[in-house]
């Protein structure tokens, strides 16, 4: 998301952050999740699943906010987001 200026408490905000998880054999390749995903996260793998479809896959993991807009948008119920355990430094500071 851009914005027309960066806000003063940037930095103290803690942006969750997701993990995706595709279902591959439900999938049926329509790019829904592609397209829609807010921080563009995922785009087509040439790797196809058993029906022969294209599956997406995370080219910008880290992105990921773990918003669940893929997750309600899929027809098939082939993709989900979790939290992200946070990282070490983050639980210790
Ligand atoms: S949970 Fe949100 S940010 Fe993460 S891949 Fe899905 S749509 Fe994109
Ligand atoms: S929205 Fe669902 S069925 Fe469509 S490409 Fe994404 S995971 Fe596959």
């Amino acid at each position: 998301m851009a914005f027309w200026r960066i806000p003063l408490d940037a930095e103290q905000i803690d942006v969750t952050r997701g993990i995706v998880y595709i279902i591959e054999d439900r999938c049926k390749g329509c790019g829904y999740c592609i397209e829609y995903c807010p921080k563009q996260v995922l785009a087509f793998s040439k790797k196809f699943n058993k029906k022969g479809y294209h599956l997406p896959e995370a080219v910008k993991p880290d992105d990921c906010v773990n918003c669940h807009y893929c997750e309600n948008i899929c027809p098939e119920f082939a993709i989900y987001s979790a939290e992200a355990s946070p990282s070490a430094e983050a639980v210790s500071g």
